[in-house]
């Protein structure tokens, strides 16, 4: 079986799981990531969003 991610041929070690270079990437991307850095880029596309609708 192959890795749980699109595009990814890696082989994983169990269906539905993603390979060793997907899982570390991807674990120590959501662990830098903190509730205040998600807020902070939520908001940032919210105020993008909100632009584009008031130049309408
Ligand atoms: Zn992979």
């Amino acid at each position: 079986m192959t890795c749980a991610l699109p595009g990814c041929r890696n082989p994983a070690t169990e269906a539905g799981e993603m390979c060793a270079a997907c899982g570390h990437w991807l674990r120590s991307a959501t662990t830098r990531l903190t509730a205040d850095d998600i807020r902070a880029r939520d908001e940032y596309v919210q105020r993008a969003y909100q632009q584009q609708r008031s130049k309408r």
